[in-house]
């Protein structure tokens, strides 16, 4: 289409198409576009291979949305003949001239270029897609700036030794018009009164905030402010009421984990805390306890067994606290089904701990951190992704850091023995022996049984129980912080006040700047 717009304006002159126009590659799924654009500019348009090459490799731009190898395409080569034959052709073409580059920049290493070559050649050959992206692209972006190093350093640290000028971070952003003003009305009327509403579309101006979150001279506002995070509450709990049939006490700490269900993101990490102040409730250790409302969801890929069976233990467990009398409002735990936009819209404005926990080095961003933090919520979490620039903008004392950093957890791989640290630690040693008695399973003998060997394996890739003791200690610091409500208050109007970087009109700016070099239009008044 644009191609044909570039026509009706340009005849077949397509000596500016590349200054004019980008393709930003919004993850691998596109990156057949590469080879397509090569297509219709040789075969349909009659250019020759290096001025079409000249056109592409100025005008596709590339975005990895993520470390995890087993999520990067692959395409069956066998697929490609039978439904795109002339685009394979033009994939071999590609790879048989990229390859003599590799193989000028460095002579005799075959081992590098079987590395880098966008054709892999065992169990059955496939299209590296991301590969095809790079090498097509001039530019290559992660999406928070330890995932652009970590590409820099790792998954593409062939291409980044080549071509080290295409690399470059954007860190993600969230919209503050869907997940401020829209979401939260209570909230974004309180800011507006204070500072004007200049901050909806420019939210870098939300750090006129900043001055009302010290309590002495905003008694008021501090009020308001604690009114409207209940008044969400409020909201969020007849939600969970309706959906899952629980009872939550806006006055307890909501503390909520809403993430797509998987391994790197420890959903685990936070059941086994949840047993844990099972246990503690249990044993009449409750002195200066703050209660807690604990709400989990999340969906799961329809084969993903480890996934699906995580949140069938979430359930369980969930069932076994809610009804136990001896646990009333000290601890109550619900998962919701169908988590969505649209139901995050009702959560972010009504929590006040965001679970950010995934295995350092896994997430490559993160945006529900980003939600949770416009809305005043404090953030628990690792040092991963963008937890790292949220931690960066609000500061440590307004944030609640924990676990193994990137290098400890690569570190920690080689000797990893989760048995010796539960064996170790007694408080892990009761909650791994409460679910292996069948606690929470008493009708259902040995479902979870993959689930705790997953944690108890040497080569857990998630290092769940790693990180547990790191865990449970900054929970407590959590909950302790919480009972100051004053405090708290002006941690979450803190938390609000710094999270201007975090806008996605920033993102846009940034690829704007860096990668379209559009010129902003005048607007019609
Ligand atoms: C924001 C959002 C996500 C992404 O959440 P992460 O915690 O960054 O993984 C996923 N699903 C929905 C419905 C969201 O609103």
């Amino acid at each position: 289409d644009i191609v044909r717009q570039w026509e009706m304006v340009h005849g077949d002159d397509y000596s500016n198409f590349a200054a004019q126009n980008v393709f930003q590659l919004n993850d691998t799924h596109p990156a057949i576009a590469v080879a397509e654009l090569m297509r219709i500019l040789i075969d349909d348009k009659h250019l020759s291979w290096d001025q079409a090459w000249e056109i592409t490799s100025n005008t596709m731009a590339y975005t990895n949305h993520t470390l995890l190898p087993e999520a990067l395409e692959r395409w069956s080569v066998k697929l490609f003949e039978r439904l795109l034959p002339r685009l394979l052709e033009i994939i071999f073409d590609i790879n048989a001239i990229f390859l003599k580059q590799v193989a000028i920049h460095w002579p005799g290493d075959s081992d590098r270029r079987r590395r880098m070559s966008i054709i892999e050649e065992d169990h059955g050959k496939s299209v590296r897609m991301a590969y095809l992206a790079i090498v097509g692209s001039f530019s290559v972006n992660g999406v928070a700036e330890l995932h652009s190093d970590l590409l820099k350093k790792g998954l593409f640290r062939d291409f980044y030794e080549l071509w080290p000028e295409k690399f470059n971070n954007k860190t993600n952003g969230v919209t503050p018009r869907r997940w401020i003003a829209h979401a939260n009305p209570e909230m974004t009327a309180l800011i507006s009164s204070k500072i004007g509403d200049g901050w909806i579309s420019d939210l870098s101006q939300i750090e006129k905030l900043k001055p009302f979150a010290g309590s002495a001279n905003n008694k008021l506002f501090h009020a308001q402010w604690q009114a409207a995070k209940r008044s969400n509450k409020t909201r969020l709990a007849e939600l969970v009421k309706k959906e899952c049939g629980v009872d939550f006490a806006v006055d307890s700490m909501f503390d909520v984990q809403v993430k797509r269900t998987h391994e790197y993101k420890r959903q685990l990490l936070n059941v086994l805390h949840i047993i844990h102040l099972y246990n503690r409730i249990r044993r009449g250790d409750t002195l200066d306890w703050t209660n807690r409302c604990v709400l989990i969801g999340g969906k799961a890929a329809p084969g993903y067994f480890m996934a699906k069976r995580t949140i069938k233990l979430i359930n369980n467990v969930a069932e076994i606290i809610n009804c136990d009398p001896e646990v009333g409002d000290k601890l109550k735990v619900a998962f919701l089904p169908n988590y969505r936009v649209s139901s995050m819209e009702v959560i972010a404005p009504a929590t006040d701990l965001s679970e950010q926990i995934s295995t350092a080095g896994k997430e490559a961003s993160g945006t529900g951190n980003m939600k949770f933090m416009m809305n005043g919520a404090l953030t628990i979490g690792t040092y991963d992704g963008a937890n790292i620039e949220i931690l960066d903008a609000v500061g440590s004392d307004n944030f609640f850091l924990f676990g193994l950093k990137v290098d400890e957890v690569e570190a920690m791989r080689a000797h990893y023995d989760p048995e010796s640290i539960i064996a170790a630690d007694e408080d892990l040693k009761a909650v791994f022996h409460l679910l292996e008695s069948g606690h929470f399973n008493i009708e259902e003998p040995g479902i979870f049984d993959a689930v705790i060997a997953s944690m108890k394996d040497p080569h857990d890739p998630w290092m769940t129980v790693a990180d547990f003791r790191s865990y449970i200690e900054i929970q407590q610091q959590a909950a302790n912080a919480y009972r100051d409500q004053q405090h708290w208050t002006r941690m979450s109007i803190m938390n609000t006040a710094c999270s201007g970087f975090f806008s996605t009109d920033r993102t846009m700016q940034d690829y704007n700047e860096d990668i379209w070099k559009l010129s902003p239009m005048e607007l019609h008044k």
